[in-house]
């Protein structure tokens, strides 16, 4: 039978657009759908505009401090609508660089959603139907709010780069990656940032010396950081709204007394939000954060109906080799709900293009991932951490906390964390945890002799960049801790 096309991709992100172009340039004929904007997540609403809001919200200190190295520099006032004008500039010349890749590459653009019609067939938006020998889904996912009455009032973290006006009181609801980063960033940018997290500790299944000293950090910065804690009710803040008597009261920290609100809105989301808290407090914010996590997009594209296996949270189950129960039908990237990150989407397009397009059957690798959360200071890690490496076998812990010497002399109190979690027998490093400025940069290169299987006696082999901080990675002589 003779299809429109060897390959068509639904999904223009980074896995998709990566799979669409690796598999033209082997000579196969390929189409890509993209409903919204060409790059996706992590291009468009994530990664690259998150981290340009974490270079924006930097400057606040780096000011301060600069006084302290003998610069006359007067803190200025951050102007936001500068910031996003020039922010959407940038997203539209990285737009555009995806689309001249693709075209660059014979790949055929459709600037429209798409669905499954069978096992090779795609259907668009305006019903035409395109035929293919394989089919790539790699629609990404979305953020989700939590089930409760009035969750539209808040906003998620696509909404964050289209905001009128920065918010002055913002609540964040949640303890993950973009839940600490965005408390930080806004916290940069001059908001007053309260975070609930129901659990104990943010950034569960990090390492917990890490996550903890993160968590003190951002209390240090000014964050409200309430820890098991969430929000029970929320509505749209008004006049009239007063707090129950059986109320525990206002709680100043946490966002603005009811009374004062309503001559204070400056919502992203439409008005101020009230808010009640599982501890009983109530206030007011001008804008609510859900970063409570992400979900396959998987929702209506006849998967199903034609096979395909989804799982409890609508993620499309796929083999090592991202080959979904129809075998025609591949899926990478955050629609498979295995690592939600853009450089293992890549990988796993990658793959498929090797085994599908290269006769080279490719499983993914998914152990050692490096990977870094942009809170400030940075947690860069890899492998396990301590308490997952002690449950496996015995290990020493080797740890040090400091105050660098860049903040320590414009008198901040920050500390850092250097620390590697060393297998007893092998010897081999089996976690390496950054606290730290430029962590993400350092676990990048640090991941490498950890993927390596390097021992910490190779570690200790290399000779210190001096001065450093992650100098300490090779000076760690004795284990704090054996276990
Ligand atoms: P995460 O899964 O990291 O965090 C979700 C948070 O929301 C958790 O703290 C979770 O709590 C909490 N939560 C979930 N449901 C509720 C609820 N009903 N009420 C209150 N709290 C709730 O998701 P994110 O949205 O932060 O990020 C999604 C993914 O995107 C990440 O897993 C990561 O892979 C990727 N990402 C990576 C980045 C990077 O590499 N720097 C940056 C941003 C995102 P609990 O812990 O109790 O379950």
């Amino acid at each position: 039978m003779a299809f429109d096309y060897d390959l068509f991709v639904i999904g223009g992100g980074s896995g998709g657009v990566r799979a669409a172009r690796v598999a033209a340039a082997e000579g196969a004929k390929v189409a890509i759908a993209e409903s919204s904007r060409m790059g996706g997540t992590c291009v468009i609403r994530g990664c690259v505009p998150k981290k340009l809001m974490v270079f924006a919200s930097s400057y606040h200190e780096s000011f301060e401090d600069a006084r302290s190295y003998g610069w006359d520099v007067e803190d200025g006032a951050f102007d936001w609508n500068a910031f996003s004008g020039h922010l959407n500039i940038e997203l539209d010349r990285l737009e555009g660089v995806y689309r001249s890749l693709l075209d660059g590459s014979n790949v055929e653009i459709f600037d429209s959603r798409a669905r499954l019609a069978d096992a090779h067939t795609v259907e668009l938006a305006d019903g035409t139907q395109k035929t293919a020998k394989h089919i790539l889904v790699a629609t990404g996912g979305r953020p989700v709010r939590p089930d409760m009455p009035n969750a539209h009032l808040g906003i998620v973290s696509d909404d964050i780069f289209h905001l009128p006006e920065l918010p002055k009181r913002l609540l964040i609801i949640g303890g993950g990656y973009i839940a600490c980063e965005f408390a930080c960033i806004m916290n940069g940018l001059g908001v007053e940032v309260t975070q609930f997290y129901r659990g104990a500790q943010i950034l569960r299944g990090f390492d917990d010396e890490a996550r903890g000293l993160v968590a003190e950090m951002m209390r240090e910065k000014g964050i409200n950081l309430h820890l098991g804690t969430n929000i029970v009710d929320m509505a749209e803040a008004s006049a009239d709204h007063t707090i129950p008597n059986t109320s525990t009261g206002t709680d100043a920290a946490m966002g603005a007394p009811v009374a004062e609100h309503a001559a204070q809105a400056t919502s992203g989301s439409g008005g101020p939000v009230w808010v009640k808290a599982t501890n009983g407090t109530e206030a007011v914010y001008d804008a609510v954060l859900f970063a409570t996590g992400r979900n396959p997009n998987t929702a209506d594209m006849g998967l199903e109906e034609i096979g395909v296996e989804v799982g409890r949270r609508g993620e499309i189950v796929v083999d090592e080799y991202s080959q979904t129960a129809v075998p025609s039908i591949y899926a990478i990237g955050d629609v498979t709900n295995r690592v939600q990150l853009t450089p293992v989407a890549i990988r796993e397009g990658m793959a498929f293009v090797e085994t599908v397009f290269k006769g080279n059957p490719t499983p993914i690798d998914h152990d050692l991932i490096p990977s870094a959360i942009f809170t400030q200071p940075e947690l860069g890690t890899i492998g396990l951490t301590e308490e997952e490496a002690r449950e496996q076998e015995p290990v020493e812990i080797y740890c040090t906390s400091f105050r660098p010497m860049q903040s320590a002399f414009a008198g901040r109190t920050d500390r850092v964390l250097m620390k590697l979690v060393v297998a007893k027998e092998s010897r081999k490093v089996l976690g390496c945890h950054i606290v730290a400025p430029g962590a993400g940069e350092m676990i990048q290169l640090a991941g490498i002799a950890v993927k390596m299987g390097a021992t910490k006696e190779d570690f200790d082999r290399t000779v210190a960049v001096h001065p450093t901080m992650s100098e300490e990675l090779v000076t760690m002589k004795t284990p704090m801790r054996v276990a």
